[in-house]
């Protein structure tokens, strides 16, 4: 199983704590690729005591329920011994409880999560952590089958970028904007306005937002000029996206943004919303007063480079979403599930771009 990973992983160094962060949940900022010596006791345990009852009339000559739970007892002791104090089961909570296997792996998850963000040495690692935990940037590894696809080498650049893992061999000069250095971690890369890769994101997320509202049936628009900008650096530009009557009788305005998840690391690192939240209130600075003076309505929507949505984005895709289940004949769940999936599925495949044509240029592409 380790080897199968680090061939999956590439060249870069796993070291047993990552592996170990590989195995949790991919809600959990792991992979989701569960080991059995993690998932083996809870599950046994759990369902020793979950038929209990069943055992205990089937024995009812020769014991009772409450002589089988006793005799159990020290298997939940061993599991409990694992957990904080905190997250530790009793017995009758185990008993009551009609998922007892998850319930107990669930607890030995949170406690090995809980002691992973405590392990975090740098700002920068504890930012990537909670962006799993906080931002759903596993989104991208569930994009539903059959709609788009990266090859393997864009999935461990995407793969490193979720663990926090070096993307290149070394730091050099960036071989595109000629400006700043090209870190190891692959950030500078993922805002580098060199060679237009951040222009190609955006675009990326503006061209699928457009085909998943065609899709619903929406009346959508890619142009609609002169509405936004008005500020003096940029002049006017169209709406990314436009959606006529979409509350109201009232247009709405999209802009798409992307903004870089590891910004202010080092200030204030579990804040992993904090750079969505400064591009929001930018875009509703430069733009919502125009738009609504037109009689328009605008969302920013804005998402991390390391996952998570800004809320307008989040109700965005619900709406669209909402409209798309009708037409697609699947749950609202369902439709908005996906919308969020591939449109993570979209970032990290563009971002993919810009790390491996870097790598290229400068030669550090970790293989
Ligand atoms: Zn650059």
């Amino acid at each position: 199983m380790y080897d199968a990973i680090r061939s999956l992983f590439g060249s870069c160094s796993l070291l047993p704590e990552d592996m170990d962060r590989i195995s949790f949940p991919i809600s959990k900022s792991g992979f989701g690729i569960g080991l059995a010596q993690h998932t083996a006791q809870p599950a046994y345990v759990g369902s020793v005591f979950h038929s209990a009852q069943l055992q205990s009339k089937l024995l009812s000559s020769v014991t009772s329920e409450e002589a089988l739970v006793n005799h159990y007892a020290p298997l939940l002791s061993n599991v409990n011994a694992s957990l904080p104090v905190d997250k530790q089961i009793s017995t009758p909570v185990l008993l009551a409880s009609s998922e007892p296997q998850h319930l107990l792996s669930s607890a030995m998850v949170a406690s090995r999560v809980s002691a992973f963000v405590a392990s975090c040495g740098t700002p920068r690692e504890l930012r990537v952590v909670e962006a799993g935990l906080k931002c759903s940037n596993g989104n991208w590894l569930e994009a539903p089958y059959g709609f788009d696809s990266m090859d393997s080498l864009s999935w461990r650049c995407a793969a490193r970028f979720r663990l926090g893992k070096p993307i290149f061999s070394q730091s050099v000069p960036c071989p595109s904007c000629r400006r700043e250095p090209l870190d190891i971690y692959g950030i500078h890369a993922t805002y580098c306005n060199g060679d237009g890769d951040c222009i190609h994101r955006h675009n990326a997320v503006r061209d699928l937002l457009i085909q998943m509202c065609r899709s619903a049936k929406l009346p959508v628009s890619d142009h609609e000029p002169g509405f936004l900008l008005s500020d003096t650096v940029s002049g006017d530009k169209p709406a990314d996206v436009f959606i006529r009557n979409w509350k109201l009788g009232r247009g709405l305005c999209l802009d798409v943004c992307i903004a870089n998840s590891l910004e202010n690391c080092n200030e204030n690192p579990s804040d992993v919303l904090g750079p969505l939240k400064r591009k929001v209130a930018l875009k509703n600075e430069k733009y919502e007063t125009r738009c609504t003076e037109r009689g328009f309505m605008f969302k920013p929507f804005v998402c991390g480079s390391l996952g998570g949505f800004s809320d307008d984005a989040v109700k965005v895709m619900k709406d669209i979403g909402k409209s798309s289940s009708a037409v697609l004949g699947v749950t609202k769940g369902v439709a908005v599930d996906h919308i969020r999936k591939r449109v993570a599925f979209a970032i990290q495949k563009a971002q993919a771009t810009a790390w491996i044509r870097r790598g290229h240029m400068a030669d550090v592409l970790l293989p």
